[in-house]
């Protein structure tokens, strides 16, 4: 005899990328920073430490007051959460019941169908075309499709939907549409004005990836106060604990900082980018910070040999799709490294 649901005990779970605890490694298989945060955040967790008898802000006051003023909005637009996972768990525990169906690209981030299990829902993998855009069939509404998810750029290619084009989504959709910016920052474009355009358009932010903070746990959505008010409900009531809180704000008001940082980042990505397609591999261009290589010969066996040197990338295969290794932008010395392994194994 079970206790679990069937759903539960069908699924696989999540399996995040691998976190070494122990031994040096470099490692670009999580898509963290290289470089450290604003000095702002440790000093404000020394602060917050403080005031740990007492329950955190249920809502985060002083995060949504900074980062309205950063993005443009007033503060009931923003919910925050215990990263971004906690956003798309909440959104998707909010608009999706069992037998009814999510949406999402093929490829694309694996956790959006563990989101789908969990509430004993589908989901609908609509593969990308290969230059990137999506077809037609991503739009197609039906009366169970109650969510559809857009990293953008998405994860693990790092190509990027204009605006103008998710728009366009979002206005043949007949539900909502969580564009997840998880890597937003290291792009181009954002969507964020959008979601003043269309209320079916929700954005989803980390704190994880630009603003280097991994480890803490905190991202964000952006969407009309009306939805933001109803998705309050169904969060934990202290979704985010009060050092978290503090981090996250003098995070979102050091912009100097996140700048400097991106633009690194950046540069970096171009040398990897360049470096693996002078070793055979095939890569989009990325707007995110990592990059999506393919090869002719097995990529596992590369991943294995970086392991075995204790460079940890990610290799990821998708049925029906193809294989990969997603290389994330570590500075120059670790990307150096990572690519004249690679030279070494590939000759
Ligand atoms: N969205 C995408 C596309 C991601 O790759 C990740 C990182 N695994 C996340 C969301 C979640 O990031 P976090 O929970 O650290 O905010």
């Amino acid at each position: 005899m079970s206790f679990f649901r069937p759903e539960i005990e069908a699924m696989q779970g999540y399996t995040p990328g691998e976190q070494p605890q122990a031994g040096k490694f470099i490692k670009l298989n999580t898509n963290e920073n290289p470089y450290p945060p604003s000095p702002a955040v440790p000093l404000a967790i020394q602060t917050a430490a403080q005031t740990l008898v007492r329950y955190p802000d249920p809502v985060g006051t002083a995060f949504r007051q900074r980062a309205a003023e950063v993005l443009g909005v007033e503060p009931d637009w923003i919910l925050c959460g215990n990263g971004s996972d906690d956003i798309l768990t909440i959104v998707t525990r909010a608009f999706v019941g069992p037998g009814q169906s999510i949406r999402l690209p093929y490829p694309s981030y694996i956790l959006y169908r563990t989101l789908a299990q969990l509430q004993g829902a589908r989901w609908q993998e609509i593969p990308f075309q290969p230059d990137w855009s999506l077809p037609a069939a991503f739009t197609e509404g039906t009366d169970e499709l109650k969510l559809v998810f857009l990293p953008n750029p998405n994860s693990p290619t790092g190509t990027v939907l204009s605006p103008e084009e998710v728009l366009a989504i979002a206005e043949r959709l007949p539900c909502p549409l969580v564009v997840d910016e998880a890597y937003v920052d290291f792009a181009e474009q954002s969507c964020i004005d959008l979601v003043k355009e269309n209320e079916k358009i929700l954005v989803s932010r980390t704190l994880s990836k630009s603003y280097a903070l991994a480890g803490l746990r905190f991202g964000f959505l952006v969407a009309q106060p009306h939805l933001i008010a109803e998705l309050i409900k169904v969060k934990d009531s202290y979704n985010c604990d009060a050092l978290s809180l503090a981090a996250a704000t003098a995070a979102i008001d050091d912009q100097a900082w996140l700048q400097a940082n991106v633009e690194k980042v950046k540069a970096s990505r171009k040398r990897l980018l360049q470096g693996v397609r002078r070793l055979g591999f095939t890569a989009p261009d990325s707007q995110a910070n990592f990059v999506w290589c393919v090869h002719e010969k097995p990529v596992k066996p590369l991943y294995e040999q970086l392991k075995a040197s204790r460079i940890l990338v990610r290799y990821m295969n998708y049925p029906d799709w193809g294989e990969g290794l997603r290389i994330s932008v570590g500075d120059d010395g670790q990307i150096d490294a990572c690519l004249s392994l690679l030279e070494t194994l590939l000759k």
